[in-house]
């Protein structure tokens, strides 16, 4: 078991770098504890940030409300992804000569969600505490408050108070929350969020779903596989609006193939429920009734409760931090993961994470960094210049850095190279009638990967390879001798160069 708020002992193997008691104790409550880094939230971003302390020799601890291993573990990615892997495994296989015929019926909805829960360890956090408690991180359970510089105030769900100090850094990796519209009538709608759509006992009949971006259009395959009627209401003129058009082109092609009902530039006014029954008015007087509806629109960070006010910053804003993931004008404050609106994803915050556990220790010790050092390890750059992203839709749309518009905005001589994903012959063999699309962008001033976008069926595993290119800044005549084997799906690099050397 872990070491949790209110228990009396510390752990056998405690921190060398021991907590002890700091000044400024209160009449009534246990005297303040100082650590050398106290990290609220305990998310995949906290936890990480902790291990990097902890890993250096420094003494942590973290503060945690819910559940030790935050969204990503209980509410985001491992259960969406379980709930879609069956979904995708069934399409991909039905394009399998020999194989198709054995897989036309419905999904074992049942099997799905019982695997689902267990990849959710039951919504569970006994290996996560196992995990702090064995590298030494202390966990308080409670609602975390910044009351002052360095200080943290704990109150426990039982209405207990701890107060900690911190002699280097506080870490607020309290991630972000789903944002649901003010619409008439959504309040009393029992409308879900991404919470209630990854953690659902049951398909709905009916689910419509408001919102066509990375989490409305993994939700709609999801759930339209498990056997709901889906009903996608997108306002803008496709799906995932932060990617290469194409990729919302080929998604909403295979939603509609699904049996979906996908309709853009369509706005919700208002929501309203009777008993079992949710009815959505659209901006053109339609309306649509579900049993269930997901809003999927949009995220707001997880800071209106936590003092932000006492260290002169404003409460429910994002946090602006530098490359270390310091907060712009604080010496001691950092914001890390989905909380700085840097890359709201949990392979991001786990990057940051390291990058700010190495600068928390360097400035602890002493050590001169430098924030702006390219590719260093105190300064997250990848955020700016190669964040990996893979969409579980199916197909799965995979992207690395930014997309054309967003290269020509940022002011780069850039060139895109297109290829038909289906016609490389690790396709055809993939399945029958692979649909993809890939994309390649030259900066054409250094004759570099800038970004690359793959659509298809299994591209998430090709993303790497694109990553590296982008990240490693490798020149595009060297890529030429980086050889793809026959007959994958990666020949399309092959296709990409060719087409770009003419
Ligand atoms: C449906 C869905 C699917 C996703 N799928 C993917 C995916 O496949 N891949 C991917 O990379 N990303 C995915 N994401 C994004 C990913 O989940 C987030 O980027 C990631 O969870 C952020 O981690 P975090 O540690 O910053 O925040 P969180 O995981 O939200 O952790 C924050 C923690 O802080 C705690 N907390 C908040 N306030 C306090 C307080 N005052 N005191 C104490 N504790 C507090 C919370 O309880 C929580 O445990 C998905 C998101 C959603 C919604």
């Amino acid at each position: 078991m872990g070491q949790r708020y209110g228990q009396e002992h510390a752990p056998d193997h405690a921190p060398d770098h021991a907590p002890d008691h700091a000044p400024g104790h209160t009449p009534g409550h246990p005297p303040p504890v100082a650590y050398d880094v106290i990290v609220i939230g305990a998310g995949s971003t906290g936890e990480n940030v902790a291990d990097r302390a902890r890993a250096a020799g420094l003494s942590a601890a973290v503060v945690e409300s819910d559940l030790i291993g935050g969204d990503c573990s209980y509410w985001a990615c491992m259960p969406s992804k379980a709930l879609l892997r069956p979904a995708i495994a069934r399409a991909e296989a039905r394009a399998v000569p020999g194989l198709s015929g054995t897989v036309q019926g419905p999904l074992d909805a049942g099997a799905v969600l019982g695997h689902r829960d267990r990849v959710t360890s039951h919504w569970k956090d006994d290996g996560q505490v196992g995990w702090l408690d064995s590298v030494g991180v202390r966990i308080y359970r409670g609602h975390g408050r910044i009351t002052g510089p360095k200080r943290v105030a704990v109150t426990s769900p039982e209405g207990d108070h701890h107060v900690l100090t911190a002699r280097h850094a506080v870490a607020v990796c309290t991630g972000s929350r789903a944002v649901v519209p003010d619409l008439p009538g959504v309040k009393g709608a029992k409308v879900w969020t991404s919470h209630e759509a990854t953690s659902a006992h049951q398909a709905p009949r009916r689910l419509a779903v408001v919102g066509g971006g990375v989490v409305g259009t993994e939700m709609a395959t999801a759930w339209q596989a498990l056997g709901s009627q889906v009903t996608l209401l997108v306002r803008g003129p496709g799906l995932l609006p932060r990617m290469e058009p194409f990729a919302g082109e080929l998604v909403a092609e295979a939603l509609r193939e699904a049996g979906a009902d996908v309709r853009t530039e369509t706005s919700v006014t208002a929501v309203s429920r009777a008993s079992d029954t949710v009815t959505l008015t659209l901006e053109n007087g339609d309306m649509v009734e579900a049993d269930e509806v997901l809003f999927a629109t949009g995220r707001a960070p997880r800071t209106d409760d936590i003092g932000l006010d006492t260290v002169g910053l404003t409460p429910g804003t994002w946090l602006s931090v530098d490359d270390s993931c310091r907060v712009e004008g604080s010496t001691w404050l950092y914001g890390v993961g989905d909380v700085n609106h840097r890359a709201l994803l949990t392979h991001q915050g786990k990057y940051q994470a390291r990058i700010a556990g190495a600068a928390i220790v360097a400035r602890a010790q002493g050590v001169p960094i430098l924030e702006s050092d390219a590719w260093g390890a105190h300064a997250a750059t990848a955020d700016h210049a190669a964040v990996p992203q893979v969409v579980f839709t199916h197909p799965e749309v995979a992207a690395v850095g930014p997309t054309h518009a967003e290269a020509v905005a940022a002011g780069h001589r850039v060139r895109a190279v297109d290829y038909d994903l289906g016609s490389v012959a690790g396709a055809s063999l993939y399945g029958r009638g692979y649909r993809g699309q890939a994309r390649m962008l030259v900066d054409l001033d250094r004759e570099v990967l800038l970004g690359a976008t793959f659509v298809g069926p299994g591209v998430g595993e090709l993303l790497h390879a694109a990553t590296i290119a982008v990240s490693g800044e490798v020149p595009i005549d060297r890529l030429w001798h980086a050889v793809p084997a026959f007959p994958t799906i990666s020949e399309v690099w092959l296709r990409l160069l060719e087409a770009y050397r003419g």
